[in-house]
């Protein structure tokens, strides 16, 4: 068994345990996450049936997905996203997990083909209200999704947060029971709008991200080893 076979079971194992020590009978997906990667890892994951991979640089992520088209493979951007960048995303991609301005939506929404099926929109939140990081506040959320509600390319799909980290297992799962009951807000809000979706966890809080009814948990180091910090983002 390869390596990434191994770590893709580790990893199955711990959201199907997750799953089942707190009842949530819902599917968790499990997005591998590939940023500075390389394919032949993709290529090895996707032979023992990984289908969703997040990527965070653009000109990194064409080049994969240049390499692997005609596979099955659902791609998700969980970068930082900038306005002259949205029209390849809009082309390329399924899901965008980390719209924060009505700005960036309008352009992805424009830029999305009409033959294409709608692009997947995840809007991120600041939910640890951290001064440095990207997305809306809880604040601001409602009147923003409102708005993006509105693009005709877009679907609406839910909520993507990046909590600071905890190692504590009940502090770790405060920022994403906010971030619940901010979508369980929303769906109300938006009741005619497919809201589904709360992309939160990661290698090292997946757990208590599923206890809070996370439904994609976003996996890099668990999956593919820890990353060389050296690599960057998009020149
Ligand atoms: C890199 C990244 C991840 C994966 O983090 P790990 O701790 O390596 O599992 C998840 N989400 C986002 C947005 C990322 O940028």
């Amino acid at each position: 068994m390869s390596q990434i076979a191994a770590n893709l079971q580790c990893v199955r194992q711990r959201i199907e345990a997750a799953r089942t020590r707190f009842q949530r009978s819902e599917e968790v997906e499990l997005l591998a996450v590939s940023k500075t990667k390389p394919l032949a890892l993709l290529e090895q994951a996707w032979q023992s049936g990984q289908r969703h991979f997040g990527e965070n640089y653009l000109q990194e992520a064409l080049e994969k997905i240049n390499a692997l088209a005609g596979r099955d493979i659902v791609w998700h951007f969980i970068g930082a996203i900038q306005s002259n960048k949205t029209t390849a995303l809009a082309q390329h991609f399924d899901w965008v997990h980390c719209v924060d301005r009505a700005k960036i939506a309008r352009r992805l929404s424009k830029a999305r083909g009409a033959d294409q099926a709608k692009l997947n929109i995840c809007l991120q939140v600041n939910i640890s209200n951290e001064p440095s990081k990207a997305g809306v506040s809880l604040e601001a959320l409602p009147a923003l999704a409102a708005e993006i509600a509105c693009y005709p390319n877009l679907a609406l799909r839910g909520l993507m947060a990046i909590p600071a980290t905890s190692d504590d297992f009940d502090a770790q799962q405060q920022p994403f029971a906010r971030l619940k009951s901010a979508l369980a807000r929303l769906q109300q809000q938006l009741p005619n709008h497919p809201l589904d979706t709360l992309s939160m966890g990661m290698s090292g809080d997946l757990e208590a991200a599923i206890a809070q009814g996370s439904t994609f948990v976003r996996v890099g180091t668990a999956l593919f080893g820890a990353r060389n910090p050296s690599i960057r983002e998009d020149p």
